[in-house]
């Protein structure tokens, strides 16, 4: 840390991303991405639209917008798309925090909240998830704050009911509420309709997990025409280009090929029933899944020595040191192939184990 750097980041701890090493090729089960390469359409798109880089991004992103909102069956002026969600999240602490009105989270959920909270100088409290890792969504009503919930949630990769959404919005007339819906298209249902009901509701998806483009890093925000006007302000205010020719064309190019997402969302989601089968066949208990990863802890190995034993064997998981997790594992679902590395890797383990 500088001398120079400002006062009020003195304290600031980033967020950690998941490791991206290239060192070494291993089977990457660590970030949730998605084990597919984006669809033909972007790849096409996106060549396209180098040879215009010379010119700057459109920043309404128009067409992308527009075939955004008609996929979504919601207004263009209900949508904003953005560089990741990550981008939309960052606006709406900015947007609807302050000191009075803080935001609320659980105790564990995305490990972005509480960063975005503090580079904001936004208080935040956090609600623990009950003993089975589940919301209990009466925590949630008449909170006073901006209210973040990851639906399905991350790392435990259970969602709530739609109904159960609608109550939480609807018990917090005052204050915005956001469903960051990242991983939706493995099996919750989406609360995108109710943005059309309820003008306090934020949603947010991504191109991350379910449409192959993490690295072209593709968000979007779905809400009342209000309150999209005020993350619009945060965008302008910020970075107007936010979202860049290239990422915009191949988003273009994912959207005219919704088979392809659909046909790669219905194989991992076969992929994990699969493979939660089989964890549990070796001792694991697997929360239940909605997402492309399967959050997991072994009766006998340690959730860090797993994950050590795992990587040194050539297989990236995920694994948190906080408290409450840190027998677990969060293991991204990939294809098949690599699935049936991952067992054949854990049976070693476990056979080293026995011995
Ligand atoms: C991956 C993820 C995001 C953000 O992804 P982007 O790549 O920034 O779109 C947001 N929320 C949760 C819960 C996630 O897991």
């Amino acid at each position: 840390m500088s001398f120079f750097l400002s006062e009020r980041h003195k304290n600031l701890l980033p967020y950690t991303p998941g490791e991206q090493p290239r060192d070494m090729k291993y089977i990457k089960l660590n970030t949730n991405e998605s084990p597919f390469p984006p669809s033909e359409k972007a790849q096409e798109m996106a060549a396209e639209a180098v040879k215009k880089l010379n010119l700057y991004s459109d920043p309404e992103s128009k067409m992308l917008t527009e075939m955004m909102a008609k996929t979504l069956g919601v207004e263009y002026e209900n949508v904003l798309m953005t560089n990741g969600s990550d981008e939309i999240l960052n606006f709406a602490f900015m947007a609807f925090c302050d000191k009075d009105n803080g935001a609320v989270f659980a105790d564990i959920t995305y490990g972005f909240y509480p960063v975005f909270a503090e580079i904001n100088s936004v208080p935040y409290t956090k609600i623990p998830l009950d003993q089975s890792f589940k919301i209990n969504i009466s925590d949630y009503f008449h909170s006073g704050k901006t209210v973040f919930i990851a639906n399905p949630n991350a790392p435990t990769g259970i969602a709530l009911e739609l109904d159960e959404v609608e109550q939480i919005v609807k018990n917090n007339p005052n204050n915005v509420v956001v469903i960051d819906e990242a991983y939706v298209d493995f099996g919750a249902e989406s609360a995108v309709p109710l943005t059309k009901k309820y003008k306090n509701l934020l949603v947010t998806q991504t191109f991350s997990k379910s449409r192959s483009m993490a690295g072209a890093r593709l968000g979007m925000g779905i809400a009342s025409a209000e309150l999209i006007a005020d993350l619009k302000m945060m965008k302008y205010s910020t970075n107007p280009y936010n979202v860049n020719s290239m990422t915009s064309a191949a988003g273009i190019g994912v959207l005219s090929d919704p088979e392809y997402t659909e046909k790669n969302c219905k194989t991992v989601m076969e992929n994990r029933e699969y493979t939660a089968n089989k964890l549990a066949e070796l001792g694991f208990e697997c929360l239940p899944s909605v997402t492309n990863f399967i959050f997991a802890k072994h009766c006998k190995v340690s959730g860090e020595t797993m994950y050590t034993e795992l990587k040194k064997r050539g297989v990236l998981v995920r694994h948190f040191t906080s408290e409450r997790i840190a027998e677990f594992n969060r293991i991204t679902v990939g294809t098949k192939e690599q699935m049936d590395a991952l067992i054949s890797a854990v049976k070693e383990i476990l056979n080293e184990v026995e011995k």
